[in-house]
């Protein structure tokens, strides 16, 4: 994510603070799945100041990435147990897309978790986290906040991965 310049005053979505017009920005974008929308998506919309004071290291985006992992859970791994789990009610399409969503999930896990050695549940990752950290936390958050919301439609989210939406807004 590259800061631009910002051409008219928007509000820091952490800090809540106004950014400055011809300040630098971040945008952070996220396309969501939305059968009603023409495009087949709708996509949310965040800015955040880039350097809030002019000698900070971090923006405001890093600061909130970094507390939005903070709170989550980190993710369980193992369980690929059908049994004792509700029938959901899917025609075969659906159940397709919900089987390949979820491999989509795992393998997004073990990119990121397990062969990334992003660990999210160690408590330094607030103090020491570094830049490639957190870079790397906000494309796997990303990844897998598009992967839960289409999941969403079909079937529902995973129990184990709920905490991966919190915090964020539900964009109707
Ligand atoms: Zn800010």
């Amino acid at each position: 994510m590259k800061p631009l310049i910002a051409r008219r005053v928007t509000t820091c979505y952490y800090c809540k603070d106004p950014i400055i017009k011809g300040s630098e920005r971040l945008t952070d974008s996220i396309n969501i799945k939305n059968s009603n929308s023409s495009t087949g998506y709708f996509t949310i919309k965040r800015h955040f100041h880039f350097r809030k004071e002019e000698d900070s290291q971090q923006s405001c985006h890093d600061m909130w990435v970094v507390e939005i992992f903070a709170r989550m859970p980190p993710p369980i791994i193992k369980s690929n147990n059908p049994r004792g789990r509700p029938a959901l009610n899917l025609t075969v399409e659906q159940r397709t897309e919900r089987r390949i969503l979820l491999k989509r999930l795992h393998s997004q896990v073990r990119y990121y978790i397990t062969e990334g050695n992003l660990d999210l549940s160690k408590p330094q990752y607030l103090t020491e986290v570094t830049l490639r950290d957190v870079r790397k936390a906000t494309r796997f958050r990303n990844n897998i906040i598009t992967i839960l919301e289409a999941l969403e439609i079909v079937g529902g989210i995973p129990e184990k991965y709920e905490g991966y939406l919190v915090g964020e807004e539900t964009a109707a």
